[in-house]
This record gives C-alpha cells, sequence and structure tokens, in this order.
C-alpha cells in the first residue's frame, strides 16, 4: 500500500486510548504505572498508539505550564508513556480535544461557540462546546501543542473534534461568538448577523480548519518536522480538499452498527483512494466509546480481516480505567486479534489493490466538504452505501473513490456514476472521452440528471423524459423484466423496484430490460390491489429499464432507476443479482468470479508481478432490536469456494500466510482452484514468476 506516512506500513495494529478522565472519583489514576501499562500494549501487539495529552474534561495527562494536570496524575503519564513505548519500538501520538472541553468552556465564557442567538453549549453537559477562533487556540491549544512537540518523544499528534459539531457541518454548528463576527467581518466582509447560506456556513468552518491547522502545521516545522498529524473525520466524505492536504493521517470511525459490518469495507475502499492516509477504526467496546464493554474475540477479528484484507491499517479504540489501569482481558483480546494481522500486514503492506470497477462519487466544489452541495445530504450514507453493498456481495473488484481526486479516468476499466449528480462541467467532458476511448461508462437513475436534462445523452444513446411521478398516495413501485442475456440468477418473473424511476427512449442504445407499468397506481379504495406494490401489467411499455451504447471505442449503459439507493433500503437480491449479471454482460473481463454467498467478499490486490486474493468472511448472528449490535461469537469455517481469476500464466497457486500450494487449472487466461477452508480470511496468492 502506498502511505504518505513513511512508517504507516509498520503502523497495522493502532489502539486508540481514550482517557477523557473527570477528577471527583477519589482512586482516579492512583493506580498508574508506565511499565505495566505499556506491557499490555506489548502483550496485545500493539504498533502504535494513541495517548492522552488533554481530554474533553480540560484535564492534561502531562506536566503542563500553561494548562490545567489532572490532579489525581501524580507521574507525567504522557512522557512516561511514550517513552516507555519508543523503547519497546511502539508508535505514539498525542491526543488532544480541540472543541470539546469543559474546563476551558467553565473558566472562560468568551471562548465558548455561540449560536446565531447567543446560546451556547455545555452548561449541562459533560463537556463544553469552544471555539478555535477565540483565545482559546492562541493563549491555550498552540503553546500546549508546543510544549508536547518540543519536549515528548511522540511521533505526531491526533487532534479531536475538528469543529464543535463534531462531524455535524452546516448553519446550525457555524459559530457566532464574538471573535467568529469579527473575524469573518475582517477577512470576508461577511456580517454574521444579517445570517449566511449553507453554503458559506460550511466554507467557513473548512475555513476554520484550514487555518488553525496551518498554524499547527507551522509550529511543527520549527520545533519538530517529523512529527506527522492526525484529525479526526478527516478521512471521510465531510471535509474538503485543503483540509485533507494538511493532515498527514485521515480518520475515519466505522464500526459497525445494526448488522452492518461492511462499514469498514467501505470506509477502506474510499480511504485507499484518498489523499490521506486512512485511520479505520472501531472499538474493544460493544455498542459506544467508553462503556467498558468487551466484544467477543471473532468480532474484533472478523472486523480486522475486513480492514486488512482490503489493504486497510485497523485502530481500535479502548479507555484507561478509572484508577489508570488497563484491563488484561481486553489485551489477550487484541493479543488474538492483532496477532491476526501480525501474520497478514507484511504482504498487505507490500500489496496493491487491482483497479478495476470504480464508483465515481460526485464533488460539486473541492473547497467544500466533498458531501456539501449534494441535493441528498444522506448520500454517503444510504446510495453510495448501497453501491458498495451490492458490488461487494457481487464479488466484483470495486473502488470507491472521489472525483476530485481523479486525475485520470483512463486508469479505471469501468466507472460507475451513483447518484447524485453533481459532477464540475470538467468531469462531465472527461467521462464522455473516457467513453471514446475505451472505457465502460455506467449511469443509474438521476446521476446524469440536473435541471431536467440528462448529461451526455449522445454518449448513452437515449433521450431522457421526464422522471416517473406517481400521484399521492400511490406507493412507488416499478417492474422491470431483464433480456436473457441478463436475467442472471433472477427468477423468470416481473421483477420489483420500490424506488424511483426514469422515463427514457432509445436513441441508438439498445435495450437489455424493459420497463413493465404497474397496472395501475395504488389509490384507494377504486384503485387498488391486495398489495400497494401494484401487479405489473402484461404488456411491455415503449419505456426500457437498461440500455447499452457503443460510444467511440467505449460502452455506456443506463439504468433507469435509483437502485442503489433502493437496493440499500430494501436489500431485494434480484436487484444485484440483475446488477451482477448486467455487469459482467457488458463488461467480460471483470477480473474474478467467486462461487459463494453474499456473505464472502473479495479483494484482488497485486504484489510485484503476483496477484493475492483475499476472501473475507463474515459469520454475523440474527439481528435484534434496532440499537442492538450482532455478534459474532463463534466462527466456523466455510469450505470449498471455487474461484476465477483472470490473468495471463500462473506457476503456482499458494494460500498465505501458511505458503501451502493448492490445485489449480488454467486456460484461455483464466486461473481455476477452489480454496478448502475460509476461517475469518483466506489469502491465495497466484504465483507468476
Ligand atoms: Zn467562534
Amino acid at each position: 500500500m502506498q502511505f504518505r506516512t513513511p512508517w504507516y506500513k509498520q503502523a497495522f495494529r493502532q489502539v486508540h486510548m481514550d482517557f477523557h478522565m473527570p477528577e471527583f472519583p477519589r482512586e482516579a489514576i492512583r493506580r498508574f504505572d508506565a511499565r505495566q501499562f505499556v506491557d499490555h500494549l506489548e502483550h496485545g501487539k500493539v504498533a502504535m498508539i494513541a495517548l492522552f495529552a488533554k481530554c474533553h474534561f480540560g484535564n492534561s495527562f502531562y506536566n503542563t505550564r500553561v494548562g490545567h494536570k489532572h490532579a489525581g496524575l501524580e507521574q507525567d503519564f504522557l512522557m512516561e508513556t511514550a517513552a516507555e513505548c519508543r523503547r519497546r519500538g511502539i508508535r505514539t501520538l498525542a491526543y488532544y480535544s480541540l472543541c470539546w472541553e469543559k474546563r476551558a468552556w467553565d473558566e472562560n465564557p468568551d471562548w465558548r461557540w455561540q449560536d446565531r442567538e447567543g446560546k451556547t453549549h455545555g452548561a449541562d453537559q459533560p463537556w463544553g462546546w469552544v471555539c478555535m477562533n477565540t483565545p482559546y487556540k492562541d493563549e491555550l491549544v498552540m503553546p500546549q501543542l508546543r510544549e508536547i512537540a518540543e519536549g515528548y518523544p511522540v511521533d505526531g499528534f491526533w487532534l479531536d473534534i475538528p469543529i464543535p459539531a463534531g462531524g455535524g457541518l452546516g448553519p446550525a454548528s457555524l459559530c457566532h461568538c464574538p471573535s467568529c463576527r469579527a473575524k469573518w467581518r475582517t477577512q470576508l466582509g461577511i456580517d454574521l448577523a444579517a445570517g449566511v447560506s449553507p453554503e458559506m456556513a460550511m466554507r467557513l468552518d473548512m475555513m476554520t480548519i484550514e487555518q488553525y491547522l496551518t498554524e499547527i502545521r507551522q509550529m511543527i516545522q520549527e520545533t519538530n518536522p517529523e512529527l506527522v498529524v492526525a484529525l479526526n473525520v478527516v478521512g471521510r466524505a465531510t471535509m474538503n480538499r485543503r483540509v485533507k492536504e494538511l493532515c498527514e493521517i485521515g480518520t475515519w470511525e466505522s464500526q459497525p452498527h445494526g448488522n452492518d459490518y461492511l462499514s469498514h469495507s467501505f470506509a477502506v475502499r474510499t480511504g485507499r483512494n484518498d489523499i490521506t492516509d486512512l485511520q479505520t477504526m472501531t472499538v474493544r467496546f460493544y455498542q459506544h466509546w467508553g462503556d467498558l464493554t468487551l466484544k467477543p474475540t471473532p468480532q474484533l477479528i472478523t472486523e480486522c480481516a475486513s480492514i486488512i484484507g482490503n489493504g486497510g491499517v485497523v485502530a481500535v479504540g479502548d479507555q484507561v480505567g478509572v484508577d489508570g489501569t488497563l484491563q488484561p482481558p481486553v489485551y489477550d483480546t487484541l493479543a488474538e486479534a492483532f496477532g491476526f494481522i501480525e501474520e497478514r500486514e507484511k504482504l498487505i503492506a507490500e500489496a496493491e489493490p487491482v483497479r478495476h470497477v470504480v464508483v465515481l462519487l460526485p464533488v460539486p466544489d473541492d473547497k467544500l466538504p466533498f458531501v456539501a452541495g449534494l441535493a441528498n445530504p444522506r448520500a454517503d450514507q444510504v446510495i453510495w452505501r448501497g453501491a458498495h453493498k451490492m458490488l461487494v456481495e457481487s464479488h466484483i473488484q470495486v473502488d470507491v473513490a472521489y472525483s476530485a481526486l481523479e486525475s485520470d479516468l483512463s486508469k479505471c476499466p469501468m466507472i460507475i456514476l451513483p447518484e447524485p449528480c453533481a459532477y464540475p462541467k470538467d468531469v462531465i467532458d472527461r467521462l464522455r472521452e473516457y467513453v471514446r476511448q475505451g472505457g465502460t461508462l455506467v449511469a443509474v437513475g438521476s446521476s446524469l440528471i440536473k435541471g431536467g436534462a440528462f448529461a451526455l445523452e449522445d454518449v448513452f444513446g437515449i433521450r431522457f423524459i421526464e422522471p416517473f411521478s406517481m400521484p399521492r398516495p400511490a406507493t412507488p413501485v416499478m417492474h422491470f423484466v431483464p433480456a436473457a442475456a441478463v436475467r442472471g440468477e433472477t427468477a423468470d418473473i416481473a421483477l420489483q423496484l420500490r424506488g424511483q424511476t426514469f422515463k427514457v427512449v432509445l436513441d441508438g442504445a439498445e435495450e437489455l430490460a424493459a420497463i413493465h407499468l404497474p397496472q395501475a397506481w395504488f389509490q384507494p379504495p377504486q384503485r387498488a390491489f391486495r398489495s400497494p406494490y401494484s401487479p405489473a401489467s402484461r404488456e411491455r411499455s415503449p419505456f426500457p429499464f437498461a440500455t447499452v451504447h457503443t460510444f467511440g471505442k467505449g460502452k455506456a449503459v443506463y439504468v433507469a432507476a435509483s437502485i442503489f439507493e433502493t437496493y440499500w433500503r430494501t436489500c431485494h437480491h434480484w436487484l444485484r443479482q440483475f446488477m451482477d449479471a448486467l455487469l459482467r454482460h457488458v463488461d467480460p473481463t471483470i477480473p474474478y468470479r467467486v462461487e459463494a454467498a453474499t456473505n464472502i467478499e473479495a479483494n484482488l490486490m497485486s504484489l510485484g508481478s503476483d496477484l493475492l486474493l483475499n476472501l473475507i468472511h463474515y459469520q454475523i448472528a440474527h439481528q435484534g432490536g434496532r440499537e442492538a449490535i450482532s455478534a459474532i461469537e463463534r466462527v466456523h469455517p466455510v469450505h470449498d469456494i471455487a474461484c476465477e481469476v483472470r490473468c495471463n500464466k500462473v506457476d503456482a497457486v499458494v494460500l498465505e500466510p501458511e505458503g501451502r500450494s493448492i490445485p489449480y487449472t488454467f486456460d484461455n487466461g483464466i486461473c481455476r482452484f477452489v480454496v478448502p477452508e475460509i476461517q475469518y480470511m483466506a489469502m491465495v496468492r497466484l504465483k507468476r514468476s
């Protein structure tokens, strides 16, 4: 894997050691012992750790001259622990809480974040929101960070809470304190009292972060240029390009909720195309940070497999106990989970993901947070996740990449445009050229429709008429019937799509599936059937559901439905089966097939001249209530998974890391083999000497 941080290749096993600690417990931090503390880390095979310099309560954990040191701490926690870690080869980052700080909030009313009416946030909270545009930054944050940079044996900073509202951006999070009013009046001539647009609010939030990060980087340059900067949230789509450029490490807290164990895969398949080094973060806790529960070891190993199998590094959140000690069973669990990583990380570090299908995420303006300006503000949580889930479950090699960071589209054999349509004009022009030069471009639903017009109609060989709209209270349902070549595993009946569909006509394209209209829009009491999802008309409509068109040397495929959003919402398997068949029909070069259930994820990497096929197994227990997280208490291996990998030659097929050869055949550019067993992850290496 290519990393910006030189030592990141040796840091696949990370712990984020929370130490938010109030001062009232009498036993607080009384039993801290640096050597015992680091003994646990070493036993747990930890390669990098974030250690607290200052917590949300405003307590510092080192001998600070400018801040407030935790009253229960006699030693210098940061110094002793970081030095002990360094002696044992463990990298460290100094954790510092920026915009959540109870003590600063209590003692300095003019440092508080304020909303437009002057309301603050913190009086009845465990911690308060403070503003980085106030003297809080100059009098406390910068001097403390400088103390650490000058005097502490750490490898960098881990900065938390970049803006007061955490990941939330927009007018509700924008600070209106006197310092902010003065700042934006001076810099931009903006009067906050008069109100700003949601877009401007996000620009101001981004500018705030860019400006303080620039100051922090300057301070690092002056003190210890080796230090790296990690900032929470920066791994995600809710930051802009400049903020990403100002950090080496971008964190993404992707711990599963409910039974959503693909959340890490989505983070890594996106983050491996980002400009920061991704820190994929989960927790050892069952639900929440600091709740001091411990998830089963097989659950944590599954999460680790999901992250490293896709090329990511793992960070696991823990919390120091009230008395300053760690819980030994946590490090027994980590020893197993991180031991699993340790045996495989050298291969992953040297491997690079093979690019085939790229889901190209729209970025309308790279000065704004990447998700800003999208008509659907939850696109990243719904539509993009739906596309990722559908492709991963189809065992199709997929990357997720921001359009603003992709300089050369010709390196992507297939590009899929999820919704919404928010590509700048230059990206639209590059997509036309991409198809002309031989690329395969797939658009769905409204991914090219904006302002009532379909961009690239000529490329797709269709004409757009309108979105289908139904009179209320009709329940949206449309039916489609695929052509035999793209029916795949779907049942031979009219297939339902319970979501938005679009009316287009052919203008040179070939139809691959037809729309069948409902018998009637469901409007009780007169026009009703047993189900609100009206049966399909027997006759096909004049409108295609899916089309393919040759343009230049390439192909353009259109699916006239919000199929990714619908799949995320419904999990209707026929939608995935149809898209699986459709994509393989239009692109016979998709690099592998895996005869396995949808709970096996595949990721293909190149390893020098070899190929590495990672097969990740998610054996998830039943889902309970919405708040519950499905446990993974035991994982029984699956057996005999037949695979095909396209390649031009192969000399041996070997299971890693054990190095055991397995039988294979090679015929017509396809290598076939059967993976005997997958417990958490199989790594199959196709040696091509
Ligand atoms: Zn402010």
